[in-house]
């Protein structure tokens, strides 16, 4: 056995993280604080290589079952007509889907819900971090780091339990407890506009909507605002053109200060610092998004207007200068959360976790020079991609530079990465 490793946060980072160390024959425990299974949270994912790679290499995962595919990337016009259409190997999926075959691999012993981790504890080496006081940060508050003994690293949860080991991963999102605890200065920073998101049934549309979208990923660009729509799987995973869910997400500037908090405090009256879910924004802002999707070409008004319950995420950027702090390191969106334009969140999340692993495993039993290596390579790729997505976020919103017919800035390592084979 390799040795004990603590993942704190169950979602896509964190299954990734435990799957590829548990493979490279680490001793694995995921805490998630959650809980009940994660159903349902989000929507729609453009998939990467990255982002299937553990599924592909541990059974040879079919595309074709857990993804929709686009043939064409196209831009319509106010009219509704086409502007624009070039062929394209994008391939969609959906959160859930995601979540539900990377679970699948994870024996369940390993994944403990319920599980919010309030404190870390960390070997010698996090001497180097600043110390903290016990900070609130997301739903929790997370107490200073302690030294224990040399190398071993310990996270407390909220029912007091102590969960110790070599190694511990921090996949706790956006809103990461363990990065405010070592990074205080790193918070969220608002980009100035929001997502409005949601998903609709293939069914549920007229033929002719569903003739202009399901073939395709479709944006259209507006004055400091842009959309797009691409198809996904059914929640219970049916990927049968017809039977699919358009996903969509409209980008809208909103001004910082009173007019932010007031579209994100949602109808329990408090203000939500990243995201309104499903069923929580307030019927004013709904009545104001359908009646702007009036203006909108016809079919992206039929699947906006006919959408049950929109959602709002803000849209912000994280970035870290660090990502390793002696034993515990910082992993996805918890280091580097994304603006979605190059559709890769997830991807650099999987892509983390898998050079996490393989770096520990090539290393031999030296964390540390693995681990020194990993924070290397990871944080180029976190800031390489960052750029990318604020300068693409940046020009669509605010400078009005995005074209007609452009290719879109998916990719990882580069544009265009996230291509598959066409269908
Ligand atoms: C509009 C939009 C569109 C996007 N589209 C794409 C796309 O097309 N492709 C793509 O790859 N990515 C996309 N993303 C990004 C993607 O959603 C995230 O990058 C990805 O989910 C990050 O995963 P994560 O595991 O790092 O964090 P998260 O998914 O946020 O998971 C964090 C987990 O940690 C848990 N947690 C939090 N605090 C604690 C604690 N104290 N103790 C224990 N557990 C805790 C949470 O409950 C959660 O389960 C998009 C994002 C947005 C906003």
């Amino acid at each position: 056995m390799a040795g004990r490793a603590v993942v704190v946060g169950g979602s896509l980072g964190g299954l990734n993280a435990a799957l590829w160390l548990a493979d490279a024959g680490w001793d694995v425990e995921v805490l998630e604080r959650s809980r009940s299974p994660l159903e349902g949270r989000g929507a729609g994912i453009v998939l990467h290589p990255a982002t299937v790679r553990y599924l592909v290499e541990h059974g040879g995962a079919d595309l074709d079952a857990l993804s929709a595919p686009a043939r064409w990337l196209r831009y319509l016009g106010d009219d509704g007509g086409v502007l624009h259409q070039s062929p394209c190997g994008f391939r969609f999926t959906s959160w859930t889907t995601l979540y539900r075959h990377l679970l699948d691999h994870l024996d369940r012993r390993r994944y403990r819900m319920g599980a919010e981790v309030v404190a870390v504890e960390a070997g010698e080496a996090t001497s180097r971090a600043p110390a903290g006081e016990g900070i609130a940060a997301g739903a929790g508050a997370v107490s200073s780091p302690a030294t224990t003994a040399d190398g071993v690293v310990t996270a407390t949860t909220a029912a007091g339990d102590r969960v110790s080991g070599d190694l511990l991963v921090a996949a706790d999102g956006v809103a990461s407890a363990v990065r405010a605890l070592l990074l205080p200065e790193v918070r969220p920073r608002y980009a100035g506009y929001v997502g409005w998101r949601g998903t609709v049934g293939e069914a549920e549309l007229s033929a002719e909507t569903f003739g202009a979208l399901h073939e395709a990923i479709t944006y259209h660009l507006m004055p400091a605002s842009h959309l797009l729509a691409y198809p996904i799987p059914n929640v219970d995973g049916t990927v049968t053109p017809g039977d699919r869910r358009l996903n969509w997400v409209w980008y809208r500037n909103v001004e910082d200060g009173d007019a932010i908090d007031d579209l994100m405090t949602g109808t329990d009256g408090r203000r939500h610092p990243l995201s309104l879910p499903p069923g929580a924004v307030r019927p004013r802002f709904l009545d104001e998004l359908a009646e702007a999707a009036t203006r909108l070409p016809t079919p992206l008004a039929e699947m906006v207007t006919g959408t049950a319950e929109p959602f709002v995420q803000l849209i912000v950027d994280v970035a870290v200068p660090r990502m390793v702090f002696g034993r515990i390191c910082l992993l996805g969106d918890a280091a580097f959360a994304l603006r979605p334009h190059a559709a890769v969140g997830t991807a650099k999340a999987a892509e983390d976790a898998w050079q996490l692993a393989r770096g520990l495993r090539e290393a031999g039993g030296d964390v540390g020079r693995a681990l020194a290596s990993w924070e290397r390579s990871q944080l180029r790729l976190g800031r390489q991609v960052a750029a990318r997505t604020c300068e693409a976020g940046n020009r669509s919103q605010f400078e009005g530079t995005w074209q007609i017919g452009e290719p879109l800035p998916f990719g990882l390592y580069g544009v265009g990465d996230s291509a598959f084979a066409r269908p």
